[in-house]
């Protein structure tokens, strides 16, 4: 059984004279930032100056440089896109942080792979939203809350996890309930929906729609029957509150039907043992080390851009403009050069596959 705690766990006091920072104004910073000066926090702003600074700044916040903000504050929020953060805590935080501190990270990729390692005389806190930025704030505003993995990862200063809890009650999350987890399983567990329930999804649904679209239906109707009227996240919603099973009772009897015979002949699709594959590629690091590793981000680029020539962004696009939706742009965007690649023969494998796959 794990830990799950609510907000009469947390005592906002505990924070009583401690200046908090929150560096990164973006999908998180904003929100949580918002949500803990609502409870009488004492919140400041770290960003690079661009229009996140200037946000921060309409929103009535005081905004500092990152290193500045370091120096300054107890409590120091992380709110950096993942893939950037080891290079901003390298050069502007680790060399401006003073013992007693405390780091709280809204993911935990960075210290469970060791990207990041911060020096034993700081605590190093987590509170990982499983909410977007905009969900934050409006679930904190209705009074709902969110759910967050929570957990003490270092605990510096012997109260590390009073900190934690009072931080967690005032953005929120608390009110839902912080659920406490160790880093790495949060970061497991968050590649696990992206890698393995993504794809299938995807999958499946662009499956569904090349099937019927190839039989003459209309691609308008299909994408519309598919996703486009925004039904399905309605059950999504109901999944969330009633049950995954138990939700079909919204749905009429034949669709009960349909749905529960034909199930039973996707049984053997082999996604359990691709499943566990890609949870030791996980576990193990190695996909860390690929995704950090000198290609990574070239390949991403590649794939990326195959990705989102498929026949489905054409189809889509069309469907919007016969629905009378708003135009959006294609990736325009011309593919990367790969020539001087040419000696790096696994990674060229690795394109045509992808190339083939996204029927390039
Ligand atoms: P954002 O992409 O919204 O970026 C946050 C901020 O980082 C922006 O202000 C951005 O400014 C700034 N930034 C980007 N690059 C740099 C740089 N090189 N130097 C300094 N500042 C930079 O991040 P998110 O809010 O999405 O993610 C923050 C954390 O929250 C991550 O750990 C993420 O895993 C976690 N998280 C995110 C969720 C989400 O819904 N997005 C959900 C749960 C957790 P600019 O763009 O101007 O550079």
């Amino acid at each position: 059984m794990v830990n799950v705690y609510h907000d009469k766990d947390g005592n906002l006091e505990d924070l009583n004279g401690k200046i908090i920072a929150i560096i990164g104004y973006g999908n998180q910073g904003r929100a949580q930032s918002l949500n803990l000066r609502d409870n009488g926090l004492n919140i400041i702003i770290g960003n690079k100056k661009d229009e996140y600074r200037k946000i921060a700044k309409k929103d009535g916040f005081d905004t500092y440089s990152i290193s500045e903000i370091v120096l300054i504050s107890d409590i120091l929020f992380i709110l950096l896109p993942d893939e950037i953060m080891k290079d901003v805590y390298k050069k502007e935080i680790e060399p401006n942080l003073k013992e007693g501190k405390t780091l709280c990270f809204a993911s935990g990729y960075n210290i469970a792979f060791n990207l990041i390692k911060p020096p034993s005389n700081i605590n190093v806190i987590m509170i990982a939203p499983r909410m977007i930025g905009r969900g934050v704030r409006e679930t904190f505003l209705l009074k709902k809350g969110f759910f967050s993995f929570i957990c003490v990862h270092q605990d510096a200063t012997r109260d590390a996890k009073k900190i934690l809890l009072a931080l967690s009650k005032g953005g929120g999350t608390l009110m839902k309930g912080g659920i406490e987890i160790d880093m790495k399983t949060e970061a497991v567990l968050d590649m696990s929906t992206e890698q393995m329930f993504g794809p299938t999804l995807g999958r499946a649904m662009l499956t569904y729609v090349y099937t019927l679209v190839d039989a003459g239906y209309p691609p308008e109707a299909v994408l519309v029957e598919l996703y486009m009227s925004g039904e399905m996240s309605y059950t999504f919603e109901k999944m969330a509150n009633i049950g995954l099973i138990k939700q079909v009772d919204f749905h009429s009897q034949t669709s009960q039907y349909g749905s529960m015979s034909r199930g039973i002949r996707f049984r053997k699709l082999p996604l359990r043992e691709k499943f566990d594959k890609i949870l030791k590629e996980l576990e193990d690091g190695d996909f860390v080390k690929e995704w950090e590793g000198k290609w990574a981000k070239l390949k991403f680029k590649i794939i990326k851009f195959f990705a989102m020539k498929q026949k489905i962004s054409k189809l889509e696009q069309q469907a919007r403009k016969n629905l009378g939706l708003r135009e959006i742009d294609i990736y325009e965007e011309e593919p990367p050069s790969i020539d001087d690649l040419k000696d790096k023969e696994k990674l060229m494998r690795e394109i045509k596959e992808f190339q083939e796959f996204y029927e390039y």
